[in-house]
């Protein structure tokens, strides 16, 4: 069978690096998952966290690369800190996460190690794990690799963090990044249908798409919640984020936080589009409380 990170095509940038013989591409990682940490995780939507918290595996590496990345510390390549894990190893730390009463398995940032993510849910589903899986991604993800997760994957929490390609280009080098995250996200609703709650009130299935607000973003904002609603509308969610904190090293419009009058007038928008399936962060929570102390 053909490994797939062989001439490495997993994700938009196509690189064709040869991963299992050492080489890297833009995302810098190797041919096997690199786990930063794990742990019962409370800051998702109240449909992902509820009390009991979801069951986070949070992965170093992103094939995006934004310049604001909340999650830099562990996104810019490896830290040095992570474990390396193969699928029986990850399917064990699902299994466990379940023990430890977890509503659901969150895998954040997994895509630029889909093979061997898509086996370990599989073997995991096998041996037992019956809580809903979850991927947390950036939205900017071939349809191709989505494909190996068909049938595996219940819910998916991808972002739609631009509608503009200047916008892509200048924060994330990815031009293409709306026309791709929006095939992305066709082929997730395709997957899991729509979305569903259970009646513990947790999601079991769907998709819930992230949008964080960015300083100067008010019109590229209301285009994405624009075409979201449009073309979704409550099969969906819609979870608007104000929790942009600069990280070091910003420049220009991004050492700043979105104000609180975009944010609040952004949510007046989604509010009158109906889209009652929503969820909108509260201006002052967020920041750097909202970053998981990663090992780096
Ligand atoms: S997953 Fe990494 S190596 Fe593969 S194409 Fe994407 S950025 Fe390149």
């Amino acid at each position: 069978m053909k490994n797939l990170f062989d001439n490495c095509n997993l994700c938009p940038r196509r690189c064709g690096a040869d991963r299992p013989h050492g080489k890297t591409g833009f995302c810098k990682m190797p041919d096997y998952p690199l786990v930063n940490l794990i742990k019962l995780h409370y800051g998702e939507e109240p449909i992902v966290s509820g009390t009991k918290g979801s069951g986070t595996v949070f992965f170093e590496g992103c094939s995006l690369g934004c310049v604001f990345c909340q999650n830099y510390k562990i996104s810019r390549g490896p830290t040095g800190h992570g474990t390396k894990m193969d699928k029986d190893s990850l399917a064990g730390a699902y299994l466990k996460l379940q023990d430890q009463g977890a509503n659901n398995i969150n895998l954040v940032t997994p895509m630029h190690f889909a093979p061997v993510i898509a086996d370990s849910i599989a073997k995991a589903k096998a041996d037992g794990l019956d809580i809903p899986v979850a991927v947390n991604c950036s939205g900017y993800e071939l349809v191709s690799t989505l494909r190996l997760f068909d049938g595996l994957v219940d819910v998916y929490m991808p972002d739609m963090k631009y509608f503009s390609s200047k916008l892509s280009s200048q924060y994330s080098h990815a031009p293409d990044y709306f026309s791709v995250c929006a095939s992305a996200i066709d082929e997730m609703v395709r997957q899991t249908g729509d979305a569903a709650l259970g009646k513990d009130g947790l999601i079991k299935k769907g998709v819930i798409v992230r949008h964080l607000i960015l300083p100067g973003g008010l019109f590229d904002s209301k285009h994405v919640i624009d075409y979201l609603t449009s073309r979704y509308g409550n099969r969906i969610y819609i979870s608007l984020m104000s929790q942009y904190t600069p990280m070091p090293g910003a420049e220009g419009k991004l050492k700043g936080r979105p104000s609180q009058r975009t944010c609040e007038s952004l949510a007046d928008y989604l509010a009158s589009k109906d889209q009652f399936n929503a969820f909108v962060q509260e201006y002052d929570s967020g920041g750097k409380e909202m970053i998981p102390d990663f090992l780096t």
